[in-house]
């Protein structure tokens, strides 16, 4: 039987135009193409972890319109079971409105909308599946009483939390509350030195700032170091280095996402830590080949093959 992942986290709909250049004030341009993709960081890790093979249930809020149709939709197409992913009947779906110009800039605008309203009651509600999950997977874009309400609801069911602190709180730390209640902390390279002001560019430092984070709560830091793969950092233990996949990269668009789902699938398998990091980091990698957010999220066969290839992984 597949593990079992709950992720609680946000859900939202990409609006994404095609325009020849990104509009200047007041003006108004003729765009190329348009494109409506599901999105949010909570929703792209769910469907990741189900494609890389786990069983996966969402916790969130969505609005009562099509945008919601639609972001539930993807999810039970996908496997994920949705039933508790709120629909609420005052606020719209969230939204991020993306203009892409000639030159591959970007212009985005966001609207939490109904991620705002996602509390530590609505968690409550989820309390028994969280119970009987073998990972929880958060994020930072609900409100931070959530995710401290998720936390602390697994920690006392003895149910392992991955927090991946994306995007990294502007006020530069996460409450202590959040912190002493997580397993994992699984930042990139940016969030670490946000959280911990240590650049992460060589791998000294990528040991020093994840030795810092461990200092503040969480026992093992799995940084992600985008095309140097990844650093498991463990209390007690040497750090490892895990190598990325070599891969033509057209667009790194969600590719923590996919390391985090895979990363969450893998472990809730029941995969050793460093093989569920070497996972992530192969659906990390794929995720880098194509264009977008969840159409980018690889699949199991994909993963696996990819792993295949790579002698020094340990899968039978
Ligand atoms: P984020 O997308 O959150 O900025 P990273 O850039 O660190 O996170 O990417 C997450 C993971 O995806 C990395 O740990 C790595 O394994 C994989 N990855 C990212 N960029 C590349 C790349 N150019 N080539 C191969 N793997 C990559």
């Amino acid at each position: 039987m597949a593990g079992t992942v709950v992720v609680v986290g946000s859900l939202s709909q990409d609006l994404v135009v095609k325009s020849p250049r990104l509009p200047v004030r007041g003006e108004t341009i003729r765009g190329t193409d348009f494109g409506m993709f599901v999105g949010g960081k909570g929703n792209n890790q769910a469907l990741a972890a189900a494609r890389a093979g786990a069983s996966v249930s969402m916790v969130g809020r969505v609005g009562d319109d099509a945008f919601g149709t639609t972001i539930i939709d993807t999810l039970v197409r996908t496997g994920v079971d949705a039933q508790r992913v709120i629909r609420d009947p005052e606020v719209g779906s969230g939204i991020a409105i993306i203009i892409v110009g000639g030159d591959g800039d970007n212009s985005i605008v966001i609207a939490q909308q109904a991620n705002l309203k996602f509390s530590a009651a609505d968690v409550e509600n989820a309390r028994s599946l969280i119970e009987a999950a073998d990972i929880v997977l958060l994020q930072m874009e609900v409100p931070i009483e959530t995710n401290i309400a998720a936390a602390r609801a697994a920690y006392r069911a003895g149910v392992p939390v991955a927090l991946n602190p994306a995007p990294a709180p502007e006020e530069g730390s996460l409450p202590d509350e959040l912190l002493q209640h997580l397993t994992f902390i699984v930042p990139n390279q940016t969030e670490v030195h946000q959280l911990t002001g240590i650049e992460a560019t060589t791998r000294a430092g990528a040991m020093e700032a994840a030795k810092a984070l461990r200092a503040l709560g969480p026992k093992t830091v799995i940084l992600t170091l985008g095309e140097q793969g990844a650093l498991l950092s463990q209390e007690g233990k040497e750090a490892v280095f895990v190598e990325s996949f070599p891969v033509r990269a057209i667009d790194t668009t969600a590719a923590g996402d996919a390391f985090c789902g895979a990363f969450g699938a893998a472990y809730a398998n029941g995969v050793v830590l460093e093989d569920a990091v070497r996972f992530g980091c192969a659906a990390g990698a794929l995720a880098c080949t194509r264009l977008g957010a969840e159409p980018s999220l690889p699949q199991l066969p994909e993963i696996e093959r990819m792993l295949a290839d790579d002698k020094t992984a340990n899968f039978v």
